[in-house]
């Protein structure tokens, strides 16, 4: 009997340790939740972006998302909920539809292990959806609805984003990248979430002051790269500027400039403890933002499409990048956008096998992937590419060519081919794909670095294409995120903006106090 009672009692207890922790431990660890939603969509092109175009991850599997999470001191600091993370490609504006049915899952799941003391909120900011704005800032206070005010939300954006008020007002905590190319993407993610965890095990709680500053600035990604000036030393003025007492954490977003809403613009964000410390630090940033306006010029020379291609052919350089920007597909560009490829494939010096090697990366063109399935490597294919989506600048491209490269189960792409035109290797894609690595092209068997020209679609060259790039020049296309800003027919941004309202006059630039999370007057 003794022997019995002593085992139960010991059942009893391993079962108290292992299933649920002590009411001490359960306060020393707080209870986060993992949302995410990110897209960048351009509303200057006519593609829409559906579920389908979502990837997601739901549950444990967000652990392995984030590569920060392999250490297991930060998974020990919490208890975490993960519920959904949906993020797509930049692309074209997103139907209601979509949104709702992404949104409607994530709050189910974020539903099902209330309470919480934190959310872990992680977003693009550049996401436009039809008839809605703000979604962003819609998301976090239907968020909101589901775990109220008690509950600190840290906010993780890329530097595209946008940061409305309600957005600001509703993040207790909120960050960007700092880094264009997004090098520090994850780092920025890790900070979001440390500052986070750090808030609750101290229970300091909320910031008592964030401060928020509209820069009435919209330019182009390509023009604020942190590789070069200005970019790179006003960004460099950030990490300094939270080592100050009382301040956690502050901010520069360029904003998003394909998208016509009044929240499109550059802002600056500080926060933390100290009310001077904290307006101070959103004011100097803001200021250096603003006295660099000028300076803000295309990371690469830029030029007419034909400018480019001169210079390229005159080249001895190779391989010789030309980045066809307009309709990039990484920045919500509809990627079918063939005007490039027509005007390409029109210049004589590449109508002969021995003209100079071009690859052109790439354009989707479904009808001819399955043409070309059906006839094999080697076989002559004709068949239309591209203007499926976006065909306002040119029609449907008819191509004829020899197929060389047939390549199956890209995620993005599907099935890839390579057709040879002329002295011009055209990749062609069943779903459209950006083209940022070397393997993306010696997997279809190409050789990039051995090739006179490569065009991609891209604006800026991510950093693996740069470092292999001989020379670079921009061409300044046309399509759904042109990089020449004035040619978009803005309605709804603020006015004046710079660079658009050349003879503007300095803005306020100080700093406003949005109000703690459920404490709004
Ligand atoms: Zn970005």
């Amino acid at each position: 009997m003794r022997n019995k009672l002593n085992l139960f009692m010991l059942a009893l207890i391993l079962c108290c340790v292992g299933c649920s922790p002590s009411p001490e431990a359960q306060r020393q660890s707080p209870h986060i939740a993992l949302v995410g939603l990110g897209i960048e969509s351009s509303t200057f092109s006519p593609a829409q972006t559906h579920e389908d175009a979502f990837h997601t991850w739901e549950g444990d599997e967000i652990f392995s998302y984030y590569p920060f999470f392999s250490d297991s001191a930060l998974l020990q600091r919490a208890q975490w909920s993960p519920t959904k993370i949906s993020r797509a490609i930049p692309g074209g504006i997103v139907p209601p539809k979509t949104y709702e049915s992404l949104v409607g899952k994530t709050l189910d799941l974020l539903k099902q292990n209330q309470p919480y003391d934190g959310v872990f909120l992680d977003i693009h900011g550049a996401m436009s959806v039809v008839g809605l704005d703000d979604p962003e800032g819609d998301f976090i206070e239907r968020i909101r609805e589901v775990v109220g005010y008690e509950t600190l939300i840290s906010t993780s954006m890329d530097l595209h984003g946008n940061v409305s008020w309600r957005l600001a007002e509703n993040s207790d905590l909120i960050t960007c990248y700092r880094l264009a190319p997004h090098e520090d993407a994850w780092e920025s993610r890790q900070r979001a979430l440390e500052n986070l965890v750090d808030r609750l095990e101290s229970e300091k709680g909320k910031p008592a002051y964030k401060a928020w500053i509209p820069v009435p600035i919209l330019l182009p990604g390509e023009k604020t790269s942190t590789r070069i000036e200005p970019a790179k030393r006003l960004y460099a003025a950030v990490a300094p500027a939270t080592e100050q007492e009382g301040v956690i954490d502050a901010a520069i977003w360029v904003g998003y400039a394909w998208a016509d809403e009044p929240r499109n613009h550059a802002v600056v964000m500080a926060y933390g403890d100290d009310q001077q410390a904290v307006g101070e630090t959103a004011e100097q940033l803001a200021e250096h933002f603003w006295n660099v306006r000028n300076e803000f010029s295309f990371v690469a020379p830029t030029g007419t499409l034909d400018e480019c291609l001169d210079q390229a052919i005159e080249s001895k350089k190779k391989p010789f990048f030309i980045s066809d920007s307009g309709d990039n597909p990484t920045a919500g560009g509809a990627g079918d956008v063939t005007w490039t490829l027509t005007e390409v494939l029109k210049r004589p010096e590449f109508k002969s096998t021995s003209g100079p090697s071009l690859i052109y990366a790439s354009i989707p063109g479904p009808e001819l992937i399955e043409k070309a399935v059906e006839a094999g490597i080697g076989s002559k294919v004709e068949a239309h590419v591209g203007g499926i989506v976006d065909d306002r600048y040119a029609p449907p491209l008819l191509i004829s060519g020899t197929v060389r490269a047939i390549v199956q189960g890209d995620k993005n792409a599907e099935t890839e081919v390579v057709v040879r035109v002329g002295s011009v290797d055209v990749i062609v894609t069943k779903k459209r794909k950006p083209y940022h690595t070397e393997a993306d092209f010696t997997r279809l068997g190409l050789n990039p670095r051995e090739t006179d020209i490569v065009m991609v679609k891209i604006g800026y060259l991510v950093p693996e294409l740069y470092n292999m790039q001989a020379d670079w020049l921009l061409a300044l296309t046309p399509g759904g995120v042109d990089q020449d800003l004035e040619r978009l027919d803005y309605q709804r941004i603020n006015r004046p903006m710079f660079p658009l309202d050349k003879d503007m006059e300095d803005p306020d630039l100080s700093a406003r106090f949005v109000p703690v999370s459920g404490q709004d007057e």
